[in-house]
């Protein structure tokens, strides 16, 4: 450094000097740097070490990255093979064998059990007992059992006879038989099984098959029941308008279990959609072969509803349904009460004239307070905690967020919204019976209950969902029943407009 280094300068003229000097991050490379200099580039430029850049001139020294960035770096490298939230050393060898042929489940049926059975055959066994014996045995079945169990050998057909398959093609026994052919799956991926038929019809649009909303004819193979209104389809009713026939979670979750070419990928059923002033996004998910569905709908509202208003936004004037998406349960329970509380959290902007305005600023000032109409909204016990429907694996989240609203394209303005949040579990998709989670979402008879809080446990829906999309575990959330009451009295009830 010469004499006359900032740092040796004293008094007024110094104190100049240094102001006067360019900041440190305007600096940029002017001389040494360059595609010219290879040397230089090699030796001395390496960012990615978050080493300094020499350069030949008077310049000082420049750090080639931000200090946060160059720490974030270093801090990545140090951690790459931690676990995010347990700070434990991810040993992939370690999960490749966990996951291996060792750990088979041996109630997984769609596990590859059977490769490693090294029993020896029971051929010999089944044919000593006499047939009557065994049509004493299948009498206990019903008939898709029945049938399976003469599938199984050439040894059990024998013995049972043709008449499993016989009970199989009657008409009453329909739901058997596709209960039956649903085993076959596996074997068929140019064919998808009709449950109004149960009958395996061949994929017309193999491949390209499209969720499309529930006005659209969207025939994916040709049915002779496609227009029967007395044998519609299967389906789980999503919003207005937008269905997931299960004829989508059919080809979504063979594809998963057997291959690619037998359905479609899960990716493709999700879609963002507007109606009626709320917005729609769908997302779904594969997690142990069951199929998981997240809609998040989202609506602005104004401060300060009067209990008309809030009726109007939530439901719509066509079936008094929600306008978010809802399990079959909804009626019942704290859901729309809490939704209503929810929205009587947004806060009410100050009523004032432009002199009372004024006043209150000067309050505000003096207080050192600041006064905002957007301030975040803070919601009560009532309304944020999760809600799960006790009788079906749905969880719901209700929220108010300042959001953006592109109506008026000049003006950046944020509004409240309301943003209801629905996971659920569709099921195994091998058929809207045999599934129990479908047919526990499209409301079970009376007597055939589903206890989601005994069938779930702590596991909640929406941990499982999010942690698979962010690789993070969810700070913990209190689940509470959307029904504490266990009250049903579904469209009779008075609670639920
Ligand atoms: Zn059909
Ligand atoms: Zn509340
Ligand atoms: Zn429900």
């Amino acid at each position: 450094m010469s004499a006359d280094s900032p740092g040796e300068r004293r008094g007024f003229r110094a104190f100049f000097a240094n102001a006067l000097r360019p900041k440190k991050s305007r600096q940029v490379l002017r001389k040494g740097y360059s595609a010219s200099t290879p040397d230089l580039r090699k030796d001395s430029l390496r960012p990615s070490t978050g080493t300094t850049i020499t350069a030949s001139d008077d310049v000082p020294p420049l750090p080639s990255l931000a200090p946060l960035e160059a720490h974030r770096l270093k801090y990545r490298a140090l951690n790459a093979g931690k676990d995010t939230q347990l700070g434990e050393n991810r040993d992939h060898t370690e999960i490749l064998h966990a996951i291996g042929v060792g750990e088979i489940d041996p109630s997984d049926p769609y596990a590859d059990g059977h490769i490693h059975d090294h029993r020896p055959p029971g051929e010999a066994t089944i044919a000593s007992l006499p047939p009557t014996l065994w049509t004493l045995i299948s009498s206990y079945l019903n008939p898709a059992d029945r049938a399976s169990l003469a599938f199984t050998s050439k040894t059990l057909l024998s013995r049972l006879g043709p008449s499993p398959f016989d009970d199989l093609a009657l008409p009453s026994n329909r739901d058997y038989r596709s209960d039956f052919l649903s085993t076959q799956d596996g074997h068929l991926p140019h064919h998808l099984l009709c449950f109004p038929c149960g009958i395996f019809h061949r994929r017309t649009q193999e491949g390209t098959e499209k969720l499309l909303p529930a006005d659209k004819v969207n025939p994916l193979f040709n049915c002779p029941n496609l227009r029967n209104a007395l044998l519609p389809p299967p389906r789980h009713r999503i919003t207005h308008n937008r269905t997931l026939p299960f004829t989508f979670a059919q080809l979504t979750l063979r594809a998963h279990r057997f291959s690619p070419a037998h359905g479609i990928p899960v990716e493709s059923l999700s879609r963002r959609w507007r109606r009626d002033g709320w917005s729609h996004h769908s997302r779904f998910l594969i997690h142990k072969n069951h199929l998981l569905m997240r809609v998040t709908s989202t609506c602005f509202a104004d401060p300060g509803l009067p209990p008309s208003s809030q009726r109007m936004l939530l439901y719509s004037r066509e079936d008094y349904w929600p306008y978010f998406s809802a399990c079959a349960h909804w009626r019942d329970g704290e859901l729309m009460n809490a939704c209503k509380c929810a929205l009587g959290h947004i806060p009410v902007p100050r009523e004032t004239t432009a002199l009372q305005g004024l006043e209150h600023r000067a309050k505000d000032v003096m207080a050192r307070r600041i006064h905002n109409p957007n301030a975040l909204t803070t919601l009560c016990g009532k309304c944020r905690p999760m809600r799960r429907c006790p009788e079906c694996p749905s969880e719901y989240l209700i929220e108010v967020k300042l959001t953006e609203d592109r109506s008026d394209a000049r003006a950046l303005v944020f509004r409240h919204a309301i943003v209801v949040t629905r996971w659920c579990d569709l099921g195994d998709g091998r058929s809207p019976r045999l599934s129990r989670e479908w047919a526990a979402c499209e409301g079970l008879p009376d007597g055939e209950g589903y206890d989601s809080f005994q069938m779930l446990g702590k596991r909640s829906i929406s941990g499982t969902f999010e942690s698979m999309i962010t690789d993070d575990t969810l700070p913990g959330q209190r689940i509470v029943s959307m029904n504490p009451k266990g009250k049903k009295l579904g469209e009779k009830g008075t609670g639920w407009y």
